[in-house]
């Protein structure tokens, strides 16, 4: 079997499976398979397949029609242009993630040397994404999951950032008493715990503990609000990334614990994405 030929029956196969975009996801699966680029299956079209190459991607292609994400079966996904490594344990970073991270690294730029708290770090996509491109700021990372901390630490190392973050488990700011920063972030959790069931059954494969934000999606906005003020400097930064319909009750949440100059900010397709505050 040729690239093509195999392409053309996994993409008949996904599209049969309901599987969102199916051309994609073969294209991904056979150049993770082939180890090579998206465009080499191109540049390779006609290239006959080894049958142990066949079977392992047949096989990749099943489980994706159990819904499993492709960044599960690759155990990667790109993020500021990084490509990060990934588990079942960690959220698959998005790309609507990206506002909050570049609008926290352009902040921090203008502080010189400075500090940051990533919340809920997950993969460490927020923080390694701005250590690596602020090398002027220094972090700390705090998931309550084990799990997902190392995978984190994992991706520190990968991008040569792990001598600027330290990482903690815990709940919230309990590892970080005493500690002062010039930025808190976070993509907390805020789905509404009623809402978790009517997901994308891909999105429900990841972990619930990441996506779950209690009963009206808002818990860890009201705790991240009271906490904050202590663990910032003067003129400090508080950035979150919201879902949808929750900019306006977030941004009172935040002027409410005595935030100054509240912020809405949206992400490239017009929605309200992020809010953030200094105190
Ligand atoms: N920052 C990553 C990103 O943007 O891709 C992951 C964000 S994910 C939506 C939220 C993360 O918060 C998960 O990794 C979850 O384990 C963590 N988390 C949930 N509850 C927490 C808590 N009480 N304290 C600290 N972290 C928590
Ligand atoms: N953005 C995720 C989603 O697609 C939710 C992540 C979160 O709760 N922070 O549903």
């Amino acid at each position: 079997m040729t690239v093509t030929e195999i392409l053309k029956s996994a993409t008949a196969r996904l599209v049969d499976g309901n599987i969102d975009s199916p051309r994609l996801d073969a294209e991904v699966l056979l150049a993770h398979v082939l180890n090579c680029r998206r465009l080499d299956l191109y540049v390779d079209a006609q290239k006959i397949l080894p049958l142990e190459k066949i079977l392992r991607f047949n096989d990749l292609i099943s489980r994706r029609l159990e819904k499993i994400p492709v960044a599960y079966l690759t155990g990667t996904r790109e993020f500021m242009g990084l490509n990060f490594s990934v588990t079942p344990d960690v959220l698959i970073p998005r790309p609507d993630t990206e506002i909050l991270t570049e609008f926290v690294g352009e902040f921090l730029r203008t502080r010189g040397n400075s500090t940051f708290a990533d919340i809920g770090t997950g993969s460490g996509a927020i923080c390694v994404s701005i250590a690596k491109f602020i090398k002027t700021a220094r972090a700390v990372a705090v998931d309550v999951s084990p799990k997902a901390l190392a995978v984190a630490e994992l991706n520190a190392r990968k991008f040569y950032v792990d001598d600027r973050i330290e990482f903690f488990c815990g709940d919230l700011f309990s590892p970080l008493e005493g500690k002062i920063f010039d930025a808190i972030v976070s993509n907390p959790p805020y789905i509404p715990t009623g809402d978790l069931p009517t997901l994308q059954a891909e999105v429900q494969s990841e972990p619930t503990l990441a996506l779950d934000g209690g009963l009206d999606g808002l818990n860890f906005y009201r705790r991240l609000a009271e906490a904050s003020p202590k663990f910032l400097a003067t003129g400090g930064l508080l950035a979150v990334e919201i879902g949808i319909n929750q900019a306006s009750t977030v941004k009172e949440i935040f002027t409410r614990a005595a935030f100054a100059d509240v912020e809405i900010l949206r992400d490239l397709s017009g929605l309200e994405r992020v809010v953030a505050a200094t105190i």
